[in-house]
């Protein structure tokens, strides 16, 4: 089968024979974690399911623990311990099938990279060592009766992965995150028997796996490779340049499929701020002049235009994606049938990605279904129409009200948007404005455009609106997505009350920055940053203000700059960059008094106070909702009926400043629910471990 597209971009539709099997199109979404895995199987099930559906090829579980001494527990990857966690998965594999996809999964054994808090088995490693993470726990070095069981364990594994009826079944050697990357680099294994010193025998357990498996899935399954080419640790790492390329000379045609990337996860999954689309290109090019077999690579690739290049010039024979198939599932879908101006593009953020880290479903900024598909019943692209469409206006074009706008237009009603400012989007066009963040201006473009498409869509720049005005204009429902503004005097985590010593003279918002530039600063001297929001803002002010020159210092009660950024895997970047632009980080520090040219810092934990000197002072604190029309509105509701007002609702940062994700959602959530008087809670409960699931076996 195969996806016919007469268009500019047919190459994107050739089918691609991946060993005994064939792919409809190039479209493969790579394996990416969605925290849903083994606990939330349905929601993992249509989640995979939709982006079939949307037109990608391939699409792959995530990492799927293979054994008890492989237990990532708390974290919620994909499960094949034993036969009962097989009907779980063929959720999966039938939601895939049910539209002509092929179904891959990724076998992983975690080895040292996990402490095994579930099931306390000892972890396993090439070479007794620390696990990864900060668990006080050692693994300890397999002798050759653990590597034999090992070994039966991933033929076990995959084995049931057909039973479950995957048609792809991986050897995973990538993100420094599995025994066969473990036992591939040095600084893990330092083994002096035949698994362990030169490349061929640090190479041998992985020649071995894959062997077995070809074993397993004969002529049934395709055996797909993921490797990491690169490190990014020079020639403290594996190199696409050296030993990488050796090992993928070794085994060039052993595999039916390459699946090749950087590691660690952090470097494969690098934020638009860090990294632009393709970034991933310069290490994986090589690959296909080494092996006969297909390669699939990824770069955040969202422009289809890129990926004809990839496949024209040969760097690639699939379009890898994790994000930009999260951000639009239907991005196949939308290029197939000339609809590229209505793909959603992933901007980058990895909102995505604080899913797994925090042990909770995915969500994404711009696909505001993601994580909801099944407990909700929310699809990307399609909506229910209004039973009886009755107009809406919003007031705010920020990612709230635009989605709002652009979910509720889509559902039939009529809709007036309208926004004070000369521009649209809110606080992503004035954060995208920020060092690094120019991608995020996609969450307004995207709907800025569908927007514009619908007749029954009227949108109104430059208008303020007061609570006069709308009760003059007596629409029959109104949503107040008016967002939020930082707070000026203080208030936050560390202090939960206003500072009283701040001289306002000299402080600055992150909103006077946003709104003038570098050139807010006035006075000469430092400026010292204050950050108790823990996540992105107060690092890109620091680069901006570093950038235009001036001294500039970080305070912060944290232990490390913007610890929330370990989330979207982007901590460590941000605080390398910082100290590159020669910004002064001073953590663990609040705020206790300010003088004419200086402040005071107080220790969190109860040491010495010290004095800094200071010039301005940016307090990143937190932000206050802009609710002042919905407080004027409220004074006002015996008017309401008579101006034809049945609702009126607060959402996005209106309601509670947040994520722009969250942004995003409440505008959606208030399409989705305008007819219900109140949303039907609770959700859909998903549950693994319940009797119909378990009846399947
Ligand atoms: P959110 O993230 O919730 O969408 P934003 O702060 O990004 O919030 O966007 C809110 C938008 O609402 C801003 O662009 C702001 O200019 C606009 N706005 C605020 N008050 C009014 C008002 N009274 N009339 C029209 N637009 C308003
Ligand atoms: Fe892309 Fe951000 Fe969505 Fe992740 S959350 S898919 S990075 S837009």
């Amino acid at each position: 089968m195969s996806d016919p597209n007469p268009g500019p971009f047919a190459a994107l539709f050739e089918p691609v024979k991946i060993g005994p099997l064939t792919t409809r199109n190039r479209f493969y979404q790579v394996p990416h974690c969605t925290g849903m895995g083994y606990r939330y199987p349905r929601s993992e099930a249509r989640f995979r399911g939709i982006k079939a559906e949307g037109g990608w090829g391939v699409v792959s579980t995530q990492e799927t623990e293979i054994h008890p001494s492989s237990d990532l527990t708390p974290a919620n990857e994909a499960r094949l311990w034993s036969e009962a966690d097989i009907p779980a998965l063929r959720l999966v594999t039938e939601a895939v099938h049910e539209h002509g996809s092929l179904a891959a999964i990724q076998l992983a054994h975690n080895g040292m990279h996990t402490a095994n808090r579930y099931s306390r088995r000892v972890p396993l490693a090439p070479s007794a060592a620390p696990v990864g993470g900060d668990d006080p726990v050692q693994a300890r070095a397999m002798d050759k009766a653990d590597i034999a069981e090992f070994r039966r364990w991933h033929v076990a594994a995959a084995k049931r992965a057909m039973d479950a009826g995957f048609d792809i079944i991986y050897a995973y050697a990538g993100h420094e995150m599995t025994l066969l990357h473990q036992f591939l680099l040095l600084r893990h294994n330092q083994r002096t028997d035949e698994y362990g010193g030169s490349l061929t025998n640090r190479l041998r357990l992985f020649r071995e796996v894959i062997a077995d498996t070809r074993e397993v899935v004969g002529d049934r399954c395709a055996l797909a490779v993921r490797l990491a080419v690169d490190e990014l640790l020079g020639a403290n790492g594996m190199q696409h340049d050296a030993e990488a390329r050796d090992v993928i000379e070794a085994l060039a045609e052993e595999p039916d499929l390459w699946d090749v990337n950087l590691s660690d996860w952090s470097n494969d999954s690098q934020t638009s701020r860090f990294a632009p689309e393709g970034f991933q290109d310069d290490y994986t090019r090589f690959v296909k002049s080494v092996t006969s077999k297909p390669v699939v690579g990824v770069g955040r690739y969202t422009s289809p235009d890129t990926m004809l290049k990839l496949v024209r010039q040969g760097h690639l024979d699939l379009i890898g994606a994790a994000r930009p198939s999260i951000a639009d599932p239907f991005l196949p879908e939308k290029i197939r049938t000339g609809e590229v101006e209505a793909i959603r593009e992933c901007i980058g953020c990895n909102i995505c990605v604080m899913g797994d880290n925090t042990e909770t479903p995915i969500r994404c900024t711009q696909n505001p279904a993601t994580g909801e598909e099944w407990r909700r019943g929310w699809h990307p692209e399609k909506i229910a129409p209004l039973k009886t469409p009755e107009p809406v206006l919003i007031v705010g074009g920020g990612p709230a009200g635009l989605e709002a706008a652009r979910a509720l237009s889509q559902r039939g009603a009529d809709v007036m948007l309208a926004e004070a400012d000369t521009a649209w989007g809110g606080r992503v066009t004035r954060e995208a404005a920020l060092p690094g963040l120019a991608a995020w201006g996609r969450v307004r473009d995207t709907r800025l455009w569908l927007l514009q498409q619908r007749p029954n869509a009227e949108l109104y720049l430059q208008s303020p609106l007061t609570a006069e005005d709308l009760l003059d204009y007596g629409m029959p429902h109104i949503a107040l997505a008016t967002g939020s503004r930082w707070r000026r005097d203080g208030r936050g985590r560390a202090n939960r009350l206003p500072l009283p010593f701040l001289d306002p003279t000299r402080v600055l918002t992150p909103d006077d920055l946003m709104h003038t530039g570098a050139a807010a600063v006035t006075a000469d001297g430092p400026v010292v940053i204050f950050d108790d929001d823990r996540f992105y803002m107060a690092s890109v002010l620091a680069e901006l203000l570093a950038n235009a020159g001036h001294e500039v210092i970080f305070v912060t009660p944290a232990p490390v700059v913007s610890p929330w950024s370990d989330k979207t895997l982007e901590q460590a970047r941000i605080q390398r960059r910082l100290i590159e632009k020669k910004v002064q980080i001073i953590p663990l520090s609040n705020l206790a008094d300010m003088g004419p040219d200086s402040l005071t810092l107080s220790c969190v934990y109860g040491g010495p106070t010290r004095e800094i000197p200071c010039a301005t002072l940016v307090m990143v604190t937190a932000r206050a909702p802009q609710d002042a029309l919905w407080h004027d509105l409220q004074t006002r509701k015996q008017d309401w009926a008579d101006a034809g007002i049945k609702t009126i609702t607060r959402i996005g940062d209106c309601l509670a400043p947040s994520l722009i994700a969250m942004a995003v959602q409440s505008g959606h959530a208030y399409a989705q629910y305008i007819e219900h008087d109140t949303p039907p809670e609770p959700l859909r409960e998903d549950n693994a471990t319940d009797a119909a699931l378990r009846l399947q076996l």
